[in-house]
């Protein structure tokens, strides 16, 4: 073998491991798969003989910045099993010339579906109206009367790849679609027949705000303070793409105004503190009633991570073969 990609918090991904090390593509390429069962960070870096890995595999958990990127001498190649690369420095990655695969698309349908299912959990009061059964043993219907779908509109905030089956499943169900994006895909909107507007504009007419647009500089906070206060009194903000996109402290005074009626959220701003054992944080928006929360699984399906092992194996056998893909910038 002439690379080893080592891949990080594989715990729970038992499936996964079994498909990587049995994949005759990786051992066609000469690429040997070794895992380790946490997270890639400056604190856990691999040592001794484990450390001879010259390709990094990592979850958006992995945050893999430029100190633990100066902690791995031996990588010249990281490749990420998500779509977003938020949890990697480029410009650290890029000093060591080190390039940065992605999974472009792998969970189009799967998010999509997630954020519906958060919706319609908020709308149909799901999570109320089964504690009621299982907790209560009662078979009312009591304080459980939700709303139709049919007939709102839904405000869909980027229009790639998610937030494209976003648009399809919303019309699906008989809601009118607007949709916000910094670039405008006016073939896909004639087909669906929905306008693109502002962001402003979106968030006064939507009776739900969708968030399909990826983490950036320019998308930091894109819900803010500033702007929280135009979206239609009542309205339902359901967050499947990252944490920061929305100014937690604002989110949580909507929530408490009733200028939301309520949020489902697939992240948080504070997720990776959370997720590393820090309670304090996001705690007060996780408490809220009307908010319904989730860690960061709206990708996954079985179907969805079989996609991403397969990608990431070209990705891999690509960089050994000399032309990496997928590179994120
Ligand atoms: P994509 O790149 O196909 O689409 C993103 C869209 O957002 C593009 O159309 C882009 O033009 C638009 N956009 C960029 N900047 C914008 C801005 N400032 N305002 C409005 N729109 C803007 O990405 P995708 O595959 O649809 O995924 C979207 C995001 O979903 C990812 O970046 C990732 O963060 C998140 N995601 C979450 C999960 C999960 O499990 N929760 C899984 C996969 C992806």
């Amino acid at each position: 073998m002439t690379h080893k990609a080592t891949f990080f918090n594989f715990d729970h991904w038992g499936l996964g491991k079994e498909y990587l090390q049995s994949s005759d593509k990786l051992k066609a390429a000469g690429v040997e798969a070794a895992f380790v069962e946490n997270v890639l960070n400056a604190n856990n870096v691999p040592t001794g003989p484990n450390a001879d890995f010259d390709i990094a595999a990592v979850f958006m958990d992995s945050p893999v910045d430029a100190a633990t990127i100066a902690a791995l001498p031996n990588v010249k190649f990281i490749t990420t099993l998500s779509t977003g690369f938020d949890h990697i420095d480029l410009v650290a990655a890029a000093a060591r010339a080190i390039p940065v695969s992605s999974v472009p698309a792998y969970g189009e349908n799967t998010v999509a579906e997630f954020a519906f299912a958060l919706l319609l959990a908020l709308s149909r009061k799901i999570r109320e109206a089964s504690a009621r059964v299982k907790d209560e043993m009662k078979f009312t219907t009591d304080g459980l009367c939700g709303f139709d779908l049919a007939g709102k509109t839904i405000g869909v905030v980027g229009t790639g790849h998610i937030g494209k089956h976003a648009v399809r499943m919303a019309k699906g169900f008989g809601m009118k679609v607007v949709a916000y994006d910094v670039i405008h895909d006016d073939a896909f909107a004639a087909e669906m027949g929905f306008p693109y507007i502002s962001l402003e504009e979106l968030l006064a007419q939507s009776d739900v705000v969708t968030i399909h647009a990826p983490y950036l500089p320019t998308t930091h906070h894109l819900i803010n303070a500033q702007n929280i206060g135009l979206v239609k009194k009542g309205a339902y903000l359901i967050n499947t793409a990252r944490g920061a996109i929305v100014e937690t402290a604002a989110l949580i005074a909507a929530l408490k105004s009733g200028q939301l009626g309520g949020a489902g959220l697939d992240v948080l701003e504070e997720e990776a503190a959370m997720k590393a054992g820090d309670v304090s944080v996001d705690r007060e928006l996780v408490a809220m009633s009307n908010v319904i929360v989730s860690p960061h699984n709206a990708f996954n399906t079985r179907e969805a991570f079989v996609r991403i092992l397969d990608t990431t194996i070209d990705n891999i056998v690509a960089y050994a073969n000399g032309a990496p893909i997928n590179l994120v910038k």
